[in-house]
């Protein structure tokens, strides 16, 4: 098999490997794959090229544009897998393993595709919260907006998942308009290089939005500036080294890591042998210590048990791991492949030591153990190691040494409190699972180890075959965690955008709000037209244009019509004393749905035309009671507007319903699809 040369991209061009190279070597076979080496790289014009070519190309998109080209990559890439899987089974993995890391971030970039046109606006800035009133007239307001950070994301990916790692980092940079370097972790980067390639191949990203580098980074965070991120995942090692760098201190260079982690799985007091809980909890440990063998960063490091179910689990999970095929991953039969190199083998058995200090190994030799149709001479295998800690409370490295493999350790606890002291001694974990199916249990959970996990996943026989599983990220939620795990987040929607953007606080008159956000404020200038606004296109349509109509007075008959119509006979309607006992109201009150009805009859133009539907209302509030005899009138503002597709767009109004007196009686945000 001919050696695959790994290139990188840089400023637009891909730059053969030059001065030191490396050979990389297959996992299972340990056949030279790959060579890899950086040194020929410019990385100061590098980082200006992507400041200056792909950040000014990603600014001029919108969030909208940003999305459709992130939509339209993940299907490039979706029609392209095969290729992916076939390169992916050298770094020891099986297909389900592969499936894992390209599927689920071919997904990661569906989801922030989707994100990104539902979520933000069709701009280059984001609106973040409520209006602030600063003001007792409402004449100086503030709203808080951000915008792209002017320099460079560096996204330094683990070996682990070389597709998985370099999609989720780009997704919510390239949404956010930040471009990326991208530096897969050398041990697999030919499946990282693989995918990159299609990616620039797909002709679908702006010039310098996306760089590559095959190799060490050189004295590229030599260059960081105040504007640029770096988004790390591997060892607490090496991301203490980096965060250490001066250059990092110096500019407030915002730093991400995603580090080590002993994440925990918790047997939950309720999860006895003849509940479903205990079954779904053994296929899911089984599951997290197997898959990818063990090289998962959420992967399941500890296993505390009821101490009266201790042996029943350790005994039936060495049950299922006699099972596992260990081996090929390219040979159907097996299971679990090899680690991904021989330098992951030596120290996972390093590691598996030392925590064999204070555990006792109840499954797994690594000196002898079967191999489907392969040679433990020459790959990285090892077989799932299962271990027996009798005195936790007492240990130290089976709560601090991560053997990044199939290795696990089985823990008793006393009662949950122990239990959920026993999850946080990892101090700081990306995740930590507790199966029960009693909601006090998960209640207590979150409240003493939620401090300590970036995320608790709760299963149980309700959760079904639906649920993701322990180990899986998701790119609606945070992924990250305090302490050892690095203190870092990553995704969790929209928020994982916001890491590449500046939030800054603007605070001026409502006119000055409204021309910077584009979103009609509260006293900021309106306008109107002989046009009904309903009779205008998405694209006529102004924001600030308002309608203000005639007004329409209540009677007694009206409220006693629509009790008796609609089934609402409340007091508060229909029985004058006991709506004069109720300290809200002076008497019969008309109600809160009927001044809506009536308000719509007020404002809506009934003809066919633009306005294709109403598709919901937001932030109803009901300020002050109206008696029969009051009349009303209301002020339909067009406030936002958000394209969808060719066809239409969505339109959200400003309605406020005021009494003859000019006093606000209700309020709220109504949304409509406009035609274009
Ligand atoms: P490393 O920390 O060595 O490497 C992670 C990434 O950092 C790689 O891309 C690596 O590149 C890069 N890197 C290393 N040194 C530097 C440097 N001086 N400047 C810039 N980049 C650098 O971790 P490994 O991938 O080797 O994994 C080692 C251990 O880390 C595992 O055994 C496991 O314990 C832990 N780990 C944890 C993960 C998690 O998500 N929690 C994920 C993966 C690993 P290169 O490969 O070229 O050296």
């Amino acid at each position: 098999m001919s050696l695959i040369t790994l290139d990188s991209f840089a400023a637009g061009k891909w730059v053969a490997p030059a001065g030191t190279i490396s050979e990389l070597k297959s996992a299972v076979t340990g056949e030279a794959i790959a060579r890899i080496g950086s040194s020929g790289l410019d990385f100061s014009a590098m980082s200006d090229h992507a400041r200056n070519v792909g950040g000014s190309a990603l600014r001029a998109l919108t969030f909208h544009d940003r999305a459709r080209i992130l939509k339209a990559l993940a299907t490039y890439l979706n029609e392209r897998r095969e290729p992916l899987y076939e390169l992916s089974y050298d770094t020891g993995t099986t297909k389900s393993d592969a499936m894992i890391d390209i599927d689920g971030g071919i997904a990661t970039l569906f989801v922030y595709a989707s994100k990104g046109r539902r979520e933000l606006p069709d701009d280059v800035l984001l609106t973040e919260g409520a209006l602030e009133q600063l003001s007792r007239s409402g004449s100086f307001v503030g709203q808080h907006v951000a915008t792209s950070l002017r320099g460079v994301a560096i996204h330094i990916n683990a070996f682990n998942f070389p597709v998985w790692g370099m999609l989720e980092k780009l997704a919510p940079a390239f949404l956010a308009g930040v471009p990326a370097i991208i530096k897969p972790a050398s041990s697999t980067a030919w499946v990282a290089q693989a995918c990159f390639r299609m990616i620039v191949e797909s002709g679908l990203l702006p010039q310098g939005s996306v760089q590559f580098i095959a190799g060490p980074t050189g004295d590229l965070l030599e260059r960081l500036t105040a504007q640029d991120i770096v988004s790390f995942t591997g060892s607490a090692t090496t991301a203490a080294m980096l965060r250490a760098n001066p250059r990092i201190a110096e500019n407030s260079v915002r730093f991400i890591a995603e580090q080590d982690s002993l994440n925990a799985t918790i047997l939950g007091p309720d999860a006895a042998p003849d509940t479903p809980e205990f079954d779904i909890f053994l296929r899911e440990v089984h599951r997290e210590i197997t898959a990818k063998a063990g090289q998962k960063c959420t992967a399941i490091r500890r296993i505390i048990v009821p101490d009266a179910h201790k042996q029943a689990v350790i005994d039936a999970l060495i049950a299922r791991l006699e099972k596992t095929t260990i081996g090929d991953p390219r040979n159907e039969a097996t299971r679990m492949g090899a680690l991904a190199s021989q330098a992951q083998r030596r120290d996972v058995l390093e590691k598996a030591e030392i925590i064999g200090r204070q555990a006792r190994r109840v499954f797994g030799d690594p000196q002898n153990f079967a191999l489907n149709n392969a040679d433990a001479t020459l790959g990285a295998f090892v077989p799932p190691m299962l271990f027996d800690c009798a005195e936790p409370d007492g240990a130290d490295d089976v709560h601090s040494v991560e053997a990044f493999g199939p290795v696990s350790t089985v823990m008793g606890y006393r009662d949950l409190d122990h239990a959920l002291a026993l999850a946080n001694r990892g101090e700081g974990s990306l995740v930590a699972s507790i199966f029960t199916h009693d909601p006090k249990v998960a209640r207590q959970a979150v409240l003493e180890a939620g401090a300590w996990h970036g995320r608790l996943y709760f299963a149980n026989r309700d959760t079904g075959k639906e649920a993701t599983g322990h180990g899986s990220p998701l790119p609606h939620m945070i992924h990250g965690g305090p302490g050892r795990a690095g203190g870092g987040e990553e995704m969790g929607g929209i928020r994982g955008v916001l890491h590449y953007m500046q939030r800054t606080a603007i605070q001026g008159s409502p006119d000055i709000i409204a021309g910077v956000t584009g979103r009609y404020v509260a006293g900021a200038k309106t306008s109107t037209e002989a046009r009904h606004p309903f009779r205008l296109s998405f694209s006529e349509l102004e924001i600030g244009h308002t309608l203000k109509t005639a007004s329409r007075q209540i009677t007694l008959e009206d409220i006693a019509h629509f009790a008796n119509f609609t089934g609402d006979t409340f007091y508060a309607h229909m029985d004058e004393e006991a709506a004069r006992a109720n300290p809200f109201f002076p008497g019969r009150v008309a109600h809160g749905y009927l001044l809506i009805a009536f308000a719509a009859g007020l404002f809506v133009d009934p003809a066919p035309g633009p306005v294709l539907a109403n598709s919901g209302l937001d932030g109803l509030r009901f300020m002050k009671p109206v008696s029969p005899g009051d009349s009303i009138c209301v002020e339909l503002t067009a406030m936002a507007k958000t394209p969808r597709n060719e066809d239409y767009g969505e339109v959200r109004w400003q309605v406020r319903i005021d009494n003859q007196d000019g006093e606000q009686v209700a309020g709220y945000e109504l949304l409509t699809m406009n035609a274009l």
